[in-house]
């Protein structure tokens, strides 16, 4: 008998201006809240944050925050709770504050809340970590006995955040039913530690369908700065539903080879949905996925403003590096090996090889842009 595991935050909120109801929310679990945010993030909410946090009696502290979850920055934020006495930590900003915030809690032992500000990513609501390296190459998940105590999400702030954040998103969240259709396919366990229970991927295919529902209008939302029922649809299918349905649903090939391609500097300056979305496209090539659903996906992601070809991010198929992103992508104890068949780098490195062609054939055949190369940054 296989034993299913589902996984979930305490208590989610969202809506236009719930932040100035983070300090009602985070008096229920902690006195004395340790927020964390980068600068850039505490100039735009840390006065709403502030106000809401001394309402509620709490005193307001807040940290600031690099670029990535490093394991040394998670380290810093462990002094830091634990000289000063914090009971509650607030990671305030996108996934990588989010996830030290998690991984500090949990190594302090004490409680942790998600606030992002944009609809980025689906790490708020998990009980994990991704951590990477000081130049932003995936070095380790970490996994924690619990989810985080409050995830809260404003969506006007969301609203206001650039698009490319909640394009990101979205990229993130449409690999989430495929590959939790793969892993229910399959006899792996999902990142919640056991076999996916029908409400972890009934979730992620939730996600999906709200996602080809909303995407397009809810970006159009962003670009106006305001927020809409389309929005409020995509902001939860990128932040509770994908949050859950990758957790409890599992990962498989779309993550793993996302991961391989943080081993590629050309890919440097991506966000974490746009290098998803390479890898959710793959995964369709590497099972045979339909080519109408194939054709349907390039043409829905380019639409949304999603890389499906190499070159958008930085490679070519003839780049050396490709060998490299497999080997990752497979090595041991990565997600591609809950496949419900197995995967090797060879497989991968073609199924890659193929997706430039496909993109460009769909998108000259639909009338979509061609694809223009990324050049990463310094
Ligand atoms: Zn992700």
């Amino acid at each position: 008998m296989s034993t299913m595991v589902l996984a979930s935050p305490s208590r989610y909120v969202q809506g236009a201006g719930v932040l100035g109801s983070l300090g009602e929310h985070l008096a229920k679990i902690g006195t004395s809240p340790l927020v964390v945010a980068d600068d850039r993030v505490w100039e735009l909410v840390g006065s709403t944050v502030a106000e809401s946090l001394e309402a509620a009696g709490l005193p307001v502290v807040r940290v600031g925050f690099g670029t990535y979850a490093t394991a040394a920055a998670v380290d810093s934020l462990v002094e830091r709770i634990t000289t000063d006495g914090h009971d509650v930590v607030v990671g305030l900003g996108g996934g990588s504050v989010i996830d030290a915030a998690k991984a500090a809690g949990h190594l302090a032992g004490i409680r942790w809340a998600s606030v992002p500000t944009a609809a980025s990513s689906d790490a708020p609501c998990s009980a994990l970590s991704v951590i990477y390296t000081e130049d932003g190459e995936f070095e380790e998940y970490r996994f924690f006995p619990s989810n985080p105590h409050l995830v809260l999400i404003d969506t006007a702030v969301v609203a206001h955040a650039p698009a490319r954040f909640l394009v990101g998103g979205i990229g993130d969240a449409l690999a989430t039913w495929v590959e939790a259709r793969a892993v229910a396919a399959g006899t792996g366990d999902t990142m919640a530690g056991g076999r996916p229970t029908a409400t972890g991927t009934a979730l992620a295919r939730l996600s999906w369908e709200l996602l080809w529902e909303n995407a397009l209008p809810a970006l159009d939302a962003v670009r106006a700065r305001v927020v809409t029922p389309a929005l409020e649809k995509v902001v939860e299918a990128n932040t509770l539903l994908s949050g859950l349905g990758f957790e409890s649903g599992g990962l498989a090939a779309a993550h793993a080879i996302h991961n391989g391609l943080t081993a590629a500097p050309q890919t440097h300056g991506l966000t974490h949905g746009e290098k998803v979305n390479i890898g959710t496209l793959t995964q369709l090539v590497l099972e045979g996925a339909p080519t109408e659903e194939i054709e349907d996906f390039i043409v829905f992601t380019t639409r949304v403003g999603l890389p499906n070809t190499l070159t958008e991010v930085g490679l070519t198929p003839d780049s050396p590096e490709l060998a490299a992103v497999a080997a990752a992508a497979t090595a041991e104890g990565e997600t591609i090996h809950a496949m419900p068949f197995p995967v090797s780098a060879e497989q991968v490195v073609s199924a890659l090889k193929a997706i430039e062609g496909i993109s460009r054939r769909v998108r000259a055949e639909t009338g979509l842009p061609e694809p223009v190369a990324y050049v990463a940054g310094h």
